[in-house]
């Protein structure tokens, strides 16, 4: 089968049969934990919602999707014939690209016949009495595994909001995260786009090149810093081709998991001009970096204005109308939601057949047949886009029945907010995996790198398993507690804390306030995985009892390991080293 082509799910339901691991979602987490079940010769099936490989770049192909860390590294690290062979054309690529790149990896390691497309696990239930979870499908699977690996992202779960009206809407409505396969042609019609996140600023720019006229409704401005996306330089990529491990490990001693450069001096102790300079420099640069042009903009909210008034007067200094403008700036801290990377997304409203609407004070009331209407007043619209985000972390775990011991369900469990242990596994539910889950860095690092990070501990954990014969694995409350703790208390020395982001859940009304990701930085993370792991398990339990607990022989997870001088799990430290964390 061609790698592009999706394959068809006319199978018969799978029941009875048993697996060392079922994994859920075949996003780039999925993939490479399918990967590495394999290399260690455990049986594994994974269950896709969708028709392929990839998630996120599956699902969200509306125009202008590109990814914002460079794709060079935005890319997996753990086949250096995979780094050499792969060539990408651009700084930043395109969804095509990087959903091109998630087939051949697909390809290239044969990933396909282990995984069921069109497949949406509906539940997951713990039986103590075969200490096995019982899996099951909308396509009348039903089976068992030792291990339930959920890979089904955090950025995964489309946010429609409920806007009363919503069914009488006479023409399409399109979410960013859904977006059809075969493409939508805007020409000649009028075109409402709701939201103003990555994906409203990346798309709006291409959808008014082809609309008739094209209306935003803005509720939060966000900030954005240009992308400067250009074709692949070829001396770059020779150079970060001739030492890519180096450039891997490199990236892996940063906080982000991202190599850029950064400055740790404050910027409050700079002058005007000394400021002025290196603010403008790092816009040069441009994207998610501009976030290390001084150390203390995520901790101190006079230095971080001083950043977020160069951005107002870069939108300024684009946009041709001052109310326009004034709309478009925004008043809260710089880079507490997630920053954008833009293509010409302010140039757009100098465009005559553009028009920005607030609705920060006059929510959207309601969709009628012919458009939306806010403030009292109707805009005609012949398409809505919804650009209106994910419930994020946690989204698609709510979608999903888990149930672990005691008939607890996760929903229950997360009811006040998720709780885990390191964002891997969480107490009461045995062998329960989470690639990238809450109370993990996650969305706040390069998420390819905190995905293999992820699954290699995984992996390690389930041969070790198997080299001391026991079952199961389980954190204990403690160390769960005690993890958690740490998470809010890094948080809170964060800017990033302070905002009302979909980081903290605060995009979907309901949901409580909880700062989801770690925000400690990516290799204090990873030093703390590994250190659990050479204490023999520290914080978690075998078989409800502790005798399994010694380090593993199989030792994938080394290659993340950074030497850090400083006394890695202390807010204080995580302060000193003033971590521009995208
Ligand atoms: P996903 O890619 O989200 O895959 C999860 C999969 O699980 C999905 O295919 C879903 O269908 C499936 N699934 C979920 N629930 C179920 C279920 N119950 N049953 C079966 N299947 C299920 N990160 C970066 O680091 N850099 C970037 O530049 C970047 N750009 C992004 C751009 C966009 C538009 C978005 C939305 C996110 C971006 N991210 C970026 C984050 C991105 O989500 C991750 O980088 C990465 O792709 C996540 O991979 P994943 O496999 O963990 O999750
Ligand atoms: P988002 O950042 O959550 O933005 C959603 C937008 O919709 C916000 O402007 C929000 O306003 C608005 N909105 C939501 N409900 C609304 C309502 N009822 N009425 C009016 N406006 C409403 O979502 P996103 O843009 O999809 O991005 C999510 C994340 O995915 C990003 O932060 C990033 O991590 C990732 N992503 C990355 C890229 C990239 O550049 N590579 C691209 C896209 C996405 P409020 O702010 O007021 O809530």
């Amino acid at each position: 089968m061609s790698s592009m082509q999706e394959p068809s799910e006319d199978r018969e339901p799978e029941t009875g049969k048993s697996y060392d691991a079922v994994v859920i979602g075949a996003g780039f987490g999925g993939m490479y934990m399918l990967h590495c079940l394999r290399q260690q010769g455990f049986s594994a099936r994974v269950y896709e919602a969708g028709g392929g490989v990839g998630g996120t770049w599956y699902w969200n192909r509306y125009p202008g999707a590109r990814c914002d860390v460079e794709s060079m590294q935005y890319s997996y690290s753990f086949s250096e014939e995979l780094d050499q062979e792969w060539h990408w054309t651009e700084k930043y690529s395109p969804q095509p690209e990087i959903l091109n790149y998630a087939n051949h990896v697909a390809d290239r390691f044969d990933l396909r016949r282990d995984i069921h497309f069109h497949t949406r696990v509906n539940s997951a239930v713990f039986d103590e009495t075969i200490k096995r979870w019982r899996i099951e499908t909308d396509r009348g699977d039903a089976v068992t595994a030792q291990f339930c690996i959920t890979a089904v992202g955090c950025l995964s779960a489309a946010n429609t909001p409920d806007f009363d009206g919503i069914e009488d809407f006479n023409g399409p409505i399109y979410h960013t995260g859904e977006w059809p396969h075969d493409g939508v042609d805007f020409t000649g019609l009028r075109v409402g786009v709701i939201g103003t996140g990555s994906s409203g600023i990346q798309s709006i720019p291409i959808i008014a090149e082809q609309a008739k006229s094209l209306t935003v409704f803005q509720r939060t401005p966000n900030y954005a810093v240009p992308a400067w996306n250009e074709a692949m330089n070829p001396d770059y990529e020779r150079t970060v081709k001739a030492d890519y491990p180096a450039m891997r490990a490199n990236a892996r001693a940063r906080p982000t998991g991202i190599f850029f450069p950064f400055n740790l001096e404050s910027a409050l102790e700079a002058t005007q001009e000394e400021r002025e300079a290196q603010y403008e420099a790092f816009w040069q640069r441009g994207g998610l970096p501009f976030l290390g042009a001084f150390g203390d903009l995520l901790f101190e909210k006079d230095a971080n204005e001083t950043a977020a008034e160069f951005a107002r007067r870069k939108i300024r200094d684009v946009v041709d109308d001052p109310e326009v403008a004034d709309l478009l700036c925004p008043d809260n801290v710089f880079g507490c939601k997630r920053l954008c990377v833009d293509t010409g997304y302010y140039q757009v409203y100098n465009q005559p057949h553009v028009k920005l609407i607030d609705v920060s004070k006059d929510p959207i009331e309601h969709l009628t047949r012919n458009g939306v209407v806010t403030g009292g007043i109707e805009y005609e619209v012949d398409v809505v886009v919804l650009a209106t985000g994910f419930a994020a972390m946690t989204g698609s775990f709510d979608k999903m029945n888990i149930v672990g011991r005691n008939d607890i369900s996760l929903k229950k469990k997360w009811e006040a907010g998720p709780r885990t242990y390191l964002g891997l596994s969480t107490v009461g539910f045995p062998n329960f995996f989470m690639i990238t889950g809450p109370g993990s860095p996650s969305v706040l690092a390069n998420m390819i790198q905190s995905i293999e990070q992820h699954a290699d501990w995984m992996i390690d954990c389930m041969a070790h398993m198997r080299d001391v014969g026991v079952e199961t694995i389980e954190p204990q409350l403690g160390d769960e507690d005690a993890w958690i703790e740490h998470v809010n208390e890094v948080a809170a020395i964060s800017l990033r804390s302070t905002c009302s982001s979909w980081y903290v859940g605060a995009n979907i009304s309901g949901r409580p306030r909880v700062f989801m990701p770690y925000i400690g930085g990516f290799p204090i993370y990873v030093n703390k995985c590994n250190k659990v792991m050479d204490n023999g398990y520290e914080g978690f339990v075998f078989d409800r009892h502790t005798e399994g607990n010694a380090p593993p022989k199989i030792r994938n997870t080394d290659r993340w390991h950074v030497e850090l001088d400083m006394d890695v799990l202390s807010p204080a430290a995580v302060a000193a080293m003033r971590i521009p964390i995208i």
